[in-house]
Parts: structure tokens; C-alpha cells; sequence
């Protein structure tokens, strides 16, 4: 089985529109949408939700109003000011809470409450969903606004979807990866068989470009480059294709502009399933050189 990754060193590339033309191009993938972040794959595959799991990670704490004595200790341990202190009531007890958006869960200040009068419970973070779609089983997720360990949701995204390559003896699990070089990124990397850099050619393209490929280089995972929208500075794509392949990487075609690109977008259709285009020739062009350097039989 290969898992193949297709990433950018930012969001607004075309690579969630790309994982979707890919998809059409070879439904026997399993496909897992670990852009947990900002997952938008659904917007253009409309899944049937088949399961659906709570995601759980990290810890808060949580004071108990009746339990707390007042005495200040936990907001003298917390270091990252999570402890609100309220005026002094009728009894002259100064009632303490936690303000769950700053809290880190460290569990310093439940170990060092004297009344034990701090809860310290799991945090629901998000909810995952196993799917059907037009182009095969989708693994996705959601993320609470604001909840921290995407890299954790990302690896169990990208578990469950390989999991279900296993049961369903299908070879390829198609991945739409996080944006940029953070944690969700490493994670969604770690182990693939292959990653495709979706750019396009502007200065900070190529500055994101040359911090992606590190990445893909640092994890030994053949990368590969795809210029969008290359004919917008015709130069800049040479550019970044000649350092792509200085740096490693093999440039696997170009796509050009065209509005068609988000006409499909808004009919929640991907590029390959709207009729017959240049662009969607250029799309194909991509996938078979990409499919010809990781050994997937297009
Ligand atoms: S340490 Fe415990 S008892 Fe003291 S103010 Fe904080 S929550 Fe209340
Ligand atoms: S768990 Fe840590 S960060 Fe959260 S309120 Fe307690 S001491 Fe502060």
C-alpha cells in the first residue's frame, strides 16, 4: 500500500481541487482529508457520513465553584495567566475559575490546589467521520475552533484511512495534507511513500517551496512539484522548477490559470469531471508523471 501526500507550503494553492481531480482520476484510492484544520475535501466530494467518533486529546482544568476556598494558589502557579480572579463575595472568598481559551492543561495547578477542588477532564476537541463519496471512502475530520493537537488528529485521520485500505485491499490512500511546515505537516509526512508540492510562482512561493522541500528531504520521501497557475510569471515557474530539481525534487507538469479552476470549485465538482479542458489535460498530465515516479499504475 502507498500513502501519497499532496501538500503546499501555504493554503489558497489549489490543492484540495488537485487531491479531488486526483480522486476522480483513480477511485480506488482510499482518500483522507488531513487538512484538519480548515477541511474543505468536502465541499467538493459531499461525503455520506458513514461513522462518526468524538476526537479526544489534551486535558483542562476546571474549578469547582463550591469546592474552592479562595486562596489564590493556583493562580500563582499557572504560568500562562489562565486563573481569573473574581472581586471578593458577601464572605470575603475571592471565587478563582479558569478561562478554558487560555488554559495549556499542564495540571500544575490541580496538583497544587490544597482543597483538590480543581476537575481536570479530557478535552473533546473534534469528531472524525468515516464517508462514502463518488470516488471512494473518505476519511475526514473536524476541529473545535480554536482546539490545539491537529497533529494528533491528523495521524488518527491518516491511521483509520489506512486501516481501511487494508479491509478493503485497495493500494493507494490519497492524502490532502495540511498546509505550511508545522506539526500537522510533519505528521501528515512521516512515513508516505511520495508528496507532491502543489506552488505557484510568486517570491513567496519559492520561499515556501524551498522550506517544504526540506521537509520532504528531512523525511527521505520522494517529492515532487506542481507550478499552478505557471503561465501568471512564466519565469519565476522556471525558477522554482530548476530549484526544485537543485533541490532534489522532480517537476511533474504545469497547470495553467483558468477560471474554470473555481467554476468547478463552486459546483462542487472536481476539474476532471467538468468537461473537457486544457486545464483538465494539464491536471492529468500531473497525476501520470506523479504516478510514474511512485509506481502507481495510473
Ligand atoms: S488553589 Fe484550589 S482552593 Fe485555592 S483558589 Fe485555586 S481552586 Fe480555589
Ligand atoms: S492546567 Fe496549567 S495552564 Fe491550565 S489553569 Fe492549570 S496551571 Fe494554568
Amino acid at each position: 500500500m502507498k500513502e501519497l501526500v499532496i501538500i503546499s507550503g501555504k493554503g489558497g494553492t489549489g490543492k484540495t481541487s488537485l487531491t479531488a481531480s486526483f480522486a476522480a482520476l483513480y477511485p480506488s484510492a482510499v482518500l483522507a482529508d488531513c487538512d484538519v484544520d480548515a477541511a474543505d475535501l468536502h465541499l467538493i466530494l459531499q461525503p455520506k457520513i458513514r461513522r462518526r467518533e468524538k476526537f479526544r486529546s489534551g486535558h483542562a482544568a476546571v474549578i469547582c465553584a463550591e469546592a474552592c476556598t479562595g486562596c489564590g494558589r493556583c493562580a500563582e502557579v499557572c504560568r500562562f495567566g489562565a486563573i481569573a480572579v473574581a472581586e471578593p463575595d458577601e464572605t470575603g472568598r475571592r471565587l478563582h475559575s479558569v478561562a478554558p481559551t487560555a488554559c495549556e492543561g499542564c495540571g500544575v495547578c490541580v496538583w497544587n490546589c490544597p482543597a483538590q477542588a480543581i476537575d481536570f477532564p479530557e478535552q473533546e476537541c473534534g469528531e472524525w467521520f468515516l464517508s462514502g463519496t463518488r470516488h471512494g471512502p473518505l476519511v475526514h475530520a473536524r476541529l473545535v475552533p480554536g482546539s490545539e493537537n491537529s497533529g494528533k488528529l491528523v495521524s488518527l485521520v491518516r491511521e483509520q484511512a489506512r486501516q481501511l485500505a487494508q479491509q478493503e485491499d485497495r493500494e493507494v490512500v490519497l492524502v490532502d495534507g495540511p498546509p505550511g511546515v508545522g506539526c500537522p505537516v510533519i505528521a501528515a509526512l512521516t512515513g508516505a511513500q511520495g508528496v507532491l508540492v502543489v506552488t505557484e510562482p510568486t517570491v513567496a512561493g519559492e520561499h515556501d517551496l524551498h522550506r517544504v522541500l526540506q521537509l520532504a528531504d528531512h523525511f527521505r520521501i520522494p517529492a515532487a512539484v506542481c507550478l499552478n497557475k505557471w503561465d501568471l510569471h512564466p519565469e519565476q515557474a522556471a525558477r522554482m522548477e530548476k530549484a526544485a530539481r537543485a533541490a532534489g525534487a522532480t517537476p511533474v507538469g504545469r497547470i495553467r490559470y483558468d477560471d474554470a479552476f473555481t467554476a468547478a470549485q463552486r459546483q462542487g465538482r472536481a476539474v476532471v469531471e467538468t468537461e473537457a479542458s486544457a486545464l483538465g489535460d494539464d491536471i492529468r498530465a500531473v497525476w501520470t508523471n506523479w504516478c510514474a515516479i511512485t509506481g502507481v499504475t495510473p
